[in-house]
């Protein structure tokens, strides 16, 4: 589920990834390829250079609740820097639980991905390289999402990235759905749909006609909603859209399907719990959010013609666990 595409084969063309003459991506060679396929997780290398080690005192960000900490590689403008830490500051709202800080480098390019630097220092909790570069301008490719690096004591990231294209960044800005799309996108980066069957087995019928999302908590809450059987999870799309999204048709404007719509794109109660299932500490909040009414002929009526998010979008998974 967790893949490379066709734009992120011109992405990278000269990097990590060759490209057939049809514009396929063909599977890297070098062991440090960040794709990870459904399943993965027991080929994981340490990264030598990153270690586990003791809450520095009285540092900085090192506080008992769970920090995000974004790099931006590239400066940005206030407006796109307030929207990145404003989703942030979303998914720490609901993300609570304090993990062991970590210490060392990360070496350049870890994820995969040109032009970002190493990093040398102490990661609490979560490090997110945030790189917003030209790809192929409006439409088209929009980011590449995940984790890089995983703390191998709970698979749970320490190090992931956001790699944007400038132009869908600027117009997603101008139409007011920048920081709905960020905080999608840090979602993968957390684990959403990027880690379900990484280490775990929270997705059933990967592939099928009918995959469904397995953690207790998000379906304890799905039924709350008055949904009805498992947590249905995408199975249209594509390789980039199912298996990793809630099902459009049964959640509509909630933020983690494939579509972002304008107006309101909450985070609802089954989100915030997947991530309980993933095994984060979470609070029990959620943005208001009702299912959308199963009735094809008023779906009709009220569904909203929403960006097609996951089109441009590519996930990767992690490379490397931390001791
Ligand atoms: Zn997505």
């Amino acid at each position: 589920m967790v893949r490379s595409s066709s734009y992120a084969c011109a992405l990278l063309a000269g990097a990590l990834f060759g490209c057939a003459d049809g514009g396929s991506p063909v599977a890297p060679a070098a062991p440090a390829s960040a794709r990870v396929a459904a399943g993965a997780g027991a080929g994981l290398v340490q990264v030598p250079t990153l270690q586990t080690s003791a809450e520095p005192a009285g540092v900085p960000g090192a506080t008992r609740r769970f920090d995000i900490t974004l790099r931006f590689v590239v400066p940005l403008s206030a407006g796109q820097r307030a929207a990145f830490n404003g989703a942030a500051s979303r998914w720490e709202h609901v993300i609570i639980g304090d993990k062991p800080a970590i210490t060392g480098t990360i070496p350049a390019g870890f994820c995969g991905l040109p032009g970002v630097p190493a990093f040398t220092g102490t990661i609490d909790d979560i490090l997110i390289d945030v790189v917003v570069v030209p790809i192929d301008g409006p439409g088209g490719a929009l980011a590449v999402s995940g984790p890089c690096a995983v703390r191998l004591s709970d698979e749970l990231p320490a190090y992931g990235i956001m790699f944007f294209d400038a132009a869908d960044v600027s117009d997603l800005e101008q139409i007011g759905l920048l920081n709905d799309v960020v905080t999608h996108e840090m979602a993968h980066v957390l684990g959403f749909g990027t880690l379900w069957s990484f280490g775990r087995s929270l997705l059933a019928d990967a592939g099928g006609a009918d995959p469904t999302f397995d953690g207790h908590g998000a379906n304890v809450f799905f039924n709350v909603l008055h949904g009805a059987g498992p947590v249905p999870v995408e199975n249209i799309g594509g390789p980039e859209t199912a298996d990793n999204h809630w099902r459009e048709s049964v959640f509509g404007n909630e933020l983690m399907t494939g579509f972002i719509a304008p107006g309101a794109n909450p985070l609802s109660s089954v989100s915030t719990a997947s991530m309980r299932d993933l095994g984060y500490t979470v609070a029990p909040l959620s943005e208001p959010y009702r299912l959308p009414v199963a009735s094809a002929s008023v779906r009709a009526l009220t569904a909203a013609p929403g960006l097609n998010l996951t089109a441009g979008e590519q996930l990767i998974g992690p490379v490397g666990g931390i001791r």
